[in-house]
């Protein structure tokens, strides 16, 4: 199958062994699941699901961030401790992306349960001059050290700089030696999660936890990893320089894969300052969990879209349609599983393959449809709950 490459730019054979390492990042749990997530999460399930069915074995592991400063900030909003907060959306999560019909991963690490390896991260970059700790407390990589920072986003200093402050980078922190050096440690406050460390009690950056996660789970050097669009500078950026700091090992992913972004009603994309997220458990309340993973496959993942309430509608009757075709009979619609193959290959053209089962539907083919209903995880048995 070809696959787009975010780091080369081109679409090129899927280059893997017989078992696929995969990495995706994971959520930060502190609030409910919105139809971002679940647009990045259905499509790398589709992925995995495609995979399987192509013969290989995906290891697939997806962390968790379940310490980081939205975390601790709304566990403190709302009275209670940042681990409860997190258990409770996690398990919310689960819940929603099992109703779409996605395979849990194979390993889903914690941030929280990979401190001392993290630890361990942040000494072997330090002893090898990649990285500087400040007297109280910080550790930052040096991106002085690394030419490559950059190379999968393409962006120059200029067009770094402003996402880097957006995303909370911060690049006038005092004491860095660059202002897009990113924080691998932090000093904790007294009523913040802390661990001990040689630098002092804190807890670890965002990056440099992904990094571990995945090289813990999955080795030195990984086949696919995956992501929101938006990860891709400065948190994916970072992956990659740490972890080929720390192993000498390049490449730390042969292959980049990111997922557009899904906007609100209104136009701009989802985000809760805007009050413009579509939560799962919401649309669930009123509309079938097949037809939601129908309307984001009829999407292609890299393709950027707005989400309408108008939506809703058309989704279940396309489910409607395919549920009917597969309870009215075992015909097969010549040359559909081959054309539905072909999409998948070409990059997971799920538009393209659902178009080829809503023709099959149409044609009253109900085993196809009922093959291609399981094979893209699409359920047509009713929702018992
Ligand atoms: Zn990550």
């Amino acid at each position: 199958m070809e696959l787009f490459d975010t780091r080369t730019r081109t679409t090129a054979p899927l280059r893997a062994p017989r078992t696929v390492r995969l990495y995706v990042c994971g959520i930060t749990p502190y609030d409910a699941t919105h139809l971002g997530h679940a647009f990045l999460y259905t499509h790398m399930d589709v992925l995995v699901r495609w995979l399987t069915a192509r013969g290989h074995r995906v290891r697939h592991v997806r962390n968790v961030t379940d310490v980081d400063d939205d975390i601790i900030r709304v566990a403190r909003e709302r009275g209670v401790d940042y681990r409860e907060l997190a258990a409770t959306e996690i398990a919310r999560f689960d819940e929603d992306l099992a109703a779409l019909g996605c395979w849990a991963p194979d390993v889903a690490p914690r941030a929280t349960a990979t401190v001392p390896a993290i630890l361990t991260a942040v000494r072997g970059l330090v002893d090898a001059g990649a990285a500087y700790a400040l007297d109280d407390g910080r550790v930052y990589f040096d991106v002085q050290r690394a030419e490559r920072f950059g190379a999968l986003s393409r962006l120059d200093r200029d067009a770094m700089l402003p996402q880097f402050a957006e995303k909370g980078g911060d690049p006038e922190a005092p004491g860095k030696r660059d202002a897009l050096d990113f924080l691998l440690w932090q000093p904790s406050a007294p009523d913040e999660p802390a661990w001990d460390s040689a630098w002092g009690p804190g807890r670890p950056g965002w990056h440099i936890e992904c990094s571990t996660m995945a090289m813990e789970e999955l080795g030195p050097t990984i086949d696919l990893h995956g992501g929101g669009s938006d990860l891709t500078f400065p948190h994916h950026e970072a992956e990659i320089v740490q972890a080929e700091e720390l192993t000498g090992q390049r490449p730390f992913a042969r292959s980049w894969l990111h997922c557009a972004m899904v906007c609100g009603e209104d136009g701009e994309k989802m985000a809760k300052s805007r009050g413009n997220l579509a939560f799962v458990a919401d649309l669930r309340t009123h509309t079938e969990s097949a037809a939601l993973r129908l309307l984001i496959l009829q999407h292609h993942y890299r393709q950027g879209w707005c989400y309408q309430a108008t939506q809703l509608p058309t989704a279940s009757e396309q489910l409607k349609r395919w549920r009917a075709a597969a309870e009215r009979g075992d015909q097969e619609a010549p040359g559909a599983r081959e054309e539905v193959h072909a999409a998948l290959d070409a990059d997971l053209d799920t538009p393209r393959a659902l178009a080829v089962l809503d023709a099959a539907a149409d044609a009253g083919a109900g085993a196809t449809v009922r093959w291609g209903a399981g094979l893209l995880g699409v359920r047509l048995e009713p929702a018992s709950a």
